[in-house]
């Protein structure tokens, strides 16, 4: 089994909602996002074409990029946490890949370079 991972980045502004301190102000950040996806290799050696992993995720970062998340329909429900939106970019991207023959793996979502969260299905 294989592990390929692809990394893209969105900016863009948040505020948490349910939560005290300082993050219940508006402020932004870079965020950094790694997919990581699981297969085997098909008859050319490869698992997936990068090129196909980078765009789905390039797809769906930008209906995350320069935008004010709390506005985003699925924000509207889910409080715009870091560990949401890793949920919001996992469940596109594996909507994404659904004709291709790899599972997601993991994403992994960067707030800062110090902190990130990981979402995962598979345990
Ligand atoms: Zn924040």
């Amino acid at each position: 089994m294989f592990e390929l991972t692809v990394i893209g980045y969105f900016s863009g502004a948040h505020r948490l909602r349910k939560y005290k301190g300082k993050c219940e102000k508006l402020h932004g950040h870079n965020w950094k996002v790694e997919v990581v996806v699981s297969g085997e290799v098909d008859k050319s050696g490869i698992v997936l074409d990068f090129t196909i992993l980078k765009q789905y995720l390039e797809n769906v970062l930008s209906t995350l990029d320069h935008k004010y998340l709390n506005s985003i329909p699925y924000f509207k429900k889910n409080n715009p946490s870091s560990e949401n939106t890793a949920i919001y970019i996992f469940s596109r991207i594996k909507k994404l890949l659904i004709n291709h023959n790899v599972q997601v793996k993991k994403v992994v979502v960067w707030e800062s370079e110090q902190q990130c969260v990981s979402y995962t299905e598979h345990c």
